[in-house]
């Protein structure tokens, strides 16, 4: 990757994004998504890794929801990115955010290992977390303990809710990146949305640069206590969705 601060500081003044980075704090992002692009050679983590397609597809998508998380991150607060792959959208938030906790949680073993060594080439200390969603959910010491959820490309809307919102304090926010196809499913939320003792309180359209397609993060608050049914043992939120 030659991607530098340069190029990737433009692009987000581009985007309107750039104020939201603390001076420096682009090198740390650029180290981590370089070592996360090494470690893809031999370990598969992401499919987006020429510089253009990392540059929009990780590093930009990710930062388009900070003028939203902006009010609910000022002071140091626990987030997690639940499902983060090769470590998006966590990363920009990770950046962004210094005064975060910002966990980066997923079921696959190998790849918070390489994350791990992404956060260190980062020069953050922020934790990662190995286990599924169900599981973290159903466990005493770490449901309801999160001031917020962000999650990407990891299924659809409604599963996606049995999996964040049991894991956020009463109060606490989870946002979702969608593509148009997924946003169709969102009205088929109701029953979910019901069960979690949560709302929609905003949807927000965005575009990438170069890309025809229009992308939305919808943002859900959490309005009361999760039942001690959900989340479903794992791998039941997804087979039958609420
Ligand atoms: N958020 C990243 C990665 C998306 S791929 C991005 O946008 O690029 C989805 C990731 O979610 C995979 O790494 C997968 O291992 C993880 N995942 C899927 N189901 C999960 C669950 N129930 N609990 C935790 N992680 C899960």
């Amino acid at each position: 990757m030659s991607l530098g601060p340069e190029k990737l500081g433009e692009a987000l003044e581009q985007a309107g994004l750039l104020a939201y980075f603390p001076p420096g704090s682009l090198e740390g992002l650029l180290r981590f998504t370089h070592r996360m692009l090494q470690i893809n050679e031999s370990l598969n983590l992401t499919k987006w890794t020429g510089d253009e397609e990392v540059l929009t597809h990780h590093l930009l998508d990710s930062a388009h929801a900070l003028p939203f998380l902006k009010p609910w991150v000022e002071s140091p607060r626990r987030w997690l990115d639940l499902g983060t792959g090769c470590g998006f959208p966590g990363a920009v938030l990770i950046a962004a955010f210094p005064p975060l906790q910002v966990t980066l949680l997923d079921s696959v073993a190998k790849k918070t290992g390489a994350l791990e060594d992404c956060l260190q080439a980062a020069g953050w200390n922020s934790p990662t977390l190995t286990g599924r969603a169900e599981e973290v959910g159903r466990n005493p010491s770490t449901r309801e303990s999160w001031d917020g959820v962000v999650v990407r490309a990891v299924a659809e809307f409604r599963v996606v809710l049995e999996y964040g919102i049991p894991l956020l304090k009463t109060g606490g926010h989870l946002v979702n990146w969608m593509t148009d196809d997924q946003l169709k499913v969102v009205d088929k939320s109701g029953p979910a949305l019901q069960a979690l003792h949560s709302e929609i309180v905003k949807i927000a359209d965005y575009s990438l640069p170069l890309l025809n397609q229009k992308r939305h993060l919808v943002l859900v608050e959490k309005l009361g206590k999760t039942p001690p049914t959900y989340p479903r043992p794992a791998g039941q939120p997804s087979k039958r969705p609420l």
